[in-house]
């Protein structure tokens, strides 16, 4: 059994996470930055997801080895967001925060169309970076793209944040159309974190031999 630490409180991304490690076999005792006691992170302020993914798991790394005198678990922090072609690459690491601060989706889905009022060019990718940082401080990153585009009116009731206006064609369906199984089979967290569970692996085999 390998212990596991995730950097965020973000049910959505949590639940993903667990199916993720449910669907690679890694038999893992999977726990929340806030059942080691961790509330706050520092500022995501890096302008990039790798930069944004490397502050939240270091700060989580640090908290667990300074409360627990050393860190016995595998550390992973995933920064993600939609990146609409027309705009520049924006929202991208303002996803969550696009229309202010204590933004809900739909406020930021709603500034979203508002932008793309319009506009002829659809095309967007879903982003995610994911860091791991192995008990010993080892650092690692992975990260996964998926593309799609946004359309105007929204489909479908699973998933979260802009997924149901992030369509993809050879699908026929939005993201927030998909059952979990396909969704997290090609999203951007899926890939990015399968990578992350091969490395988790194959630090654990290194160990052994
Ligand atoms: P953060 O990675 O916690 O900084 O926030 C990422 C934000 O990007 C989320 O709050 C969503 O708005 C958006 N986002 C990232 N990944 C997804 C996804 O898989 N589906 C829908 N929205 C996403």
């Amino acid at each position: 059994m390998v212990n596991v630490c995730i950097a965020s409180n973000n049910k959505n991304k949590i639940k993903q996470f667990r199916e993720i490690f449910a669907e690679q076999k890694l038999e893992a005792n999977l726990i929340t930055a806030s059942e080691t006691g961790m509330k706050d992170f520092p500022p995501e302020d890096a302008g990039t997801f790798y930069g944004n993914s490397l502050i939240k798991a270091s700060a989580l790394h640090r908290h667990i080895c300074s409360t627990s005198g050393a860190c016995d678990f595998y550390v992973l922090a995933d920064d993600s967001g939609v990146c609409v072609d027309a705009l520049g690459g924006a929202p991208g690491v303002r996803s969550a925060r696009f229309s202010g601060e204590h933004a809900t989706d739909a406020m930021n889905n709603a500034l979203l169309l508002e932008k793309l009022a319009g506009v002829e060019n659809r095309t967007a990718y879903y982003m995610c970076a994911v860091t791991l940082i192995t008990p010993e401080g080892r650092v690692m990153c992975t990260g996964g793209r998926v593309d799609g585009e946004i359309i105007d009116e929204p489909r479908g009731s699973d998933g979260f944040g802009y997924d149901p206006y992030f369509y993809i064609a050879s699908l026929g369906r939005t993201f927030a159309e998909l059952t979990s199984d396909v969704r997290n089979s090609m999203s951007h967290r899926g890939s990015a974190l399968r990578k992350a569970v091969s490395l988790i692996v194959e630090d654990i085999n290194a160990k052994k031999s």
